[in-house]
């Protein structure tokens, strides 16, 4: 009788029936990704996510969506300020107190 170790291919096949005991059960149990793997014709195959598909193939960003993150995609680009709602709105109280003033003056002289 020929023993297994005996074949051409041998720890080939040992490693093909042991390569599931080596996989967690969790992740073959998990939802496959079904996105098409240019490089080997069938399908990607790495555990999905809720949207159907892997990490690597879940699509663009949807951009933040809790307050805080909605606040730091606000803050990403801030400068300095000089432009802001509250900064012009400042400026532009200032202005109007400053025009009041020099009429104040010239009533006076
Ligand atoms: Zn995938």
């Amino acid at each position: 009788m020929k023993n297994i170790l005996d074949l051409p291919h041998a720890p080939m096949e040992i490693m093909r029936n042991n390569l599931s005991n080596l996989i967690p059960k969790q992740f073959q149990l998990a939802p496959k990704c079904c996105a098409y793997a240019r490089t080997s014709g069938s399908s990607c195959k790495s555990p999905a996510m809720s949207n159907g598909r892997c990490r690597m193939h879940g699509g663009k960003s949807t951009g933040p969506k809790t307050p805080d993150g909605l606040e730091r995609a606000k803050k990403g680009n801030w400068k300095h300020g000089d432009y802001s709602s509250e900064s012009l709105m400042l400026k532009k109280e200032i202005r109007q107190f400053m025009r009041k003033c020099r009429l104040t003056i010239e009533e006076v002289d």
